[in-house]
């Protein structure tokens, strides 16, 4: 069974051009000028004439099934790599929680089972939650099960933070083992400070959700775990950048040689702090963590985007619905469960505001939606691109088409749409998942339970840009 897409514009992180591509046993065999055949064929063609051709998008950043605090969030692996598909992505790694007590191994086999109903490909980004000796001597094992990443934070005090020598034993084994550290940096002790002030003072609304969250917390963390990420001389990965100020930091330690990298999600490119005072609680919908922060800090984000700085965009999603979940908090901010729907809306999201716009080239959307989270987090050369040997992991993508996102008509399991109403520039008008159809004109058509575990490679060095190799 062959396939081929013909007359497309196809966009890699490096190069346009139009071609056709063959697709067999789920992966690019051949690109070329005009790939002919004979009518007696069993092939599969689909024309793309006026449509760009993308690698699907690598969403490194999901909470799929995540039962973060008491309530579970809303999209499970069914219904979340539906809405992923849905939007373009292709792959996802997504994070585990773990349970108190339980081995990362352990942990990992269970995860293993929750995603078989995945309708894409998947690989996880475990938790560390707490440190005990064990997980020193687990991570090697991780790296050799295709676990190239773990994730630890530090904030959620007495639940997972972790401090600065528990950061330095992690970073420096894991770097050591061929993995790379993502670190949720938010300074989680003075943080639970500024929320105890604030209820006491009856200050309680969304909006305090923001104010107890300055933009000098995340700076603070992330300059320290970069500080000590090169201490230990290991890789080390900041998940959801949300402001200048801590992007600043990022900056610096890449310039002093710290095989840093920055990741920073769709909602704070698009969305601003104002969201969180909307009237009749409905702020506590864009509640996430860190926070929504001052519009200013739009352009500065794309500016990383645009320079380097920033070299991954993940959606984060994590969705509760607004009825029963996000309601909970109605009198206290800190009650809310952070998290937001988005992995449906990200690859369109940045697709309209930073190409459409004109802030970024189409190269660089290819870049930062799917071939650096390839690279960084051991895909590459199996995703990330479009070129002969790669997996045959597509988007087709009608840029004089649009789309309105709105919680009527998308999949993601969640009864509110963080961007009601907008209307956003260009269309997927199919996906392939190794050369299979699964979305045709905007209809998820693929079964779920198809989705393969990706086994990722452990890498021996990570430069910050751009060659990185595998051991
Ligand atoms: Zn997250």
């Amino acid at each position: 069974m062959k396939t081929i897409i013909k007359n497309g514009t196809i966009i890699t992180a490096t190069d346009i051009y139009k071609a056709d591509i063959l697709i067999e046993k789920g992966v690019i065999k051949e690109i070329a000028d005009c790939i002919s055949f004979t009518s007696d064929e069993n092939v599969t063609i689909f024309d793309a004439g006026g449509q760009y051709i993308f690698p699907g998008g690598i969403d490194v950043h999901t909470h799929l099934d995540g039962p973060l605090r008491e309530s579970g969030n809303a999209d499970d692996f069914v219904s979340g790599t539906r809405a992923a598909a849905a939007g373009g992505i292709t792959s996802i790694v997504n994070f585990t929680n773990p349970k108190k007590g339980q081995t990362l191994i352990d942990n990992l086999q269970e995860w293993k089972q929750h995603a078989e109903s995945s309708l894409i490909d998947y690989g996880f980004h475990p938790i560390v939650c707490g440190y005990h000796d064990n997980v020193l001597e687990e991570l090697p094992q991780l790296a050799e099960q295709g676990i190239s990443s773990i994730k630890i934070f530090m904030t959620n005090k007495g639940d997972m933070a972790l401090n600065d020598q528990e950061l330095y034993r992690i970073l420096k084994k894991a770097g050591d083992s061929g993995i790379i550290t993502s670190v949720h940096a938010e300074n989680g002790y003075i943080i639970d400070e500024l929320i105890d002030e604030s209820l006491s003072k009856g200050d309680t609304d969304p909006i305090f959700h923001a104010y107890t969250r300055p933009t000098v917390t995340e700076a603070e963390a992330t300059n320290r775990v970069l500080a000590i990420a090169e201490t230990a001389n290991a890789p080390v990965y900041i998940v959801h950048i949300s402001c200048a100020d801590a992007l600043e930091q990022v900056i610096q330690a890449k310039k002093r040689g710290v095989q840093a990298f920055g990741e920073t999600c769709p909602h704070y490119l698009a969305l601003d702090e104002t969201y969180l005072r909307l009237p009749e609680f409905e702020g506590a919908k864009y509640v996430c963590s860190p926070p929504l922060r001052e519009k200013w800090n739009q352009e500065y984000l794309w500016k990383g985007i645009a320079d380097g700085s920033i070299s991954v965009v993940g959606s984060d999603h994590c969705p509760f619905q607004f009825d029963g979940q996000k309601t909970v908090g109605r009198n206290n901010f800190s009650k809310i469960p952070y998290g937001i729907p988005q992995i449906e809306d990200n690859f369109s999201i940045v697709y309209h505001y930073g190409v459409h716009e004109g802030r970024i080239s189409l190269q660089k959307f290819v870049e930062i939606m799917s071939t650096n989270p390839a690279k960084i987090f051991g895909l590459y050369p199996k995703k990330g691109s479009i070129a002969v040997g790669f997996d045959a992991d597509i988007v087709i993508f009608d840029p004089n088409g649009s789309k309105t996102l709105s919680a009527n008509s998308q999949y993601q399991n969640v009864d509110y749409n963080l961007y009601e109403g907008t209307v956003v520039q260009g269309k997927i008008t199919r996906v392939l998942s190794r050369g299979e159809e699964i979305v045709r004109d905007g209809k998820v058509i693929g079964e779920h339970g198809r989705g393969q575990f990706l086994f990722r490679k452990k890498q021996s060095t990570l430069k910050a840009e751009p060659e990185i190799t595998y051991i």
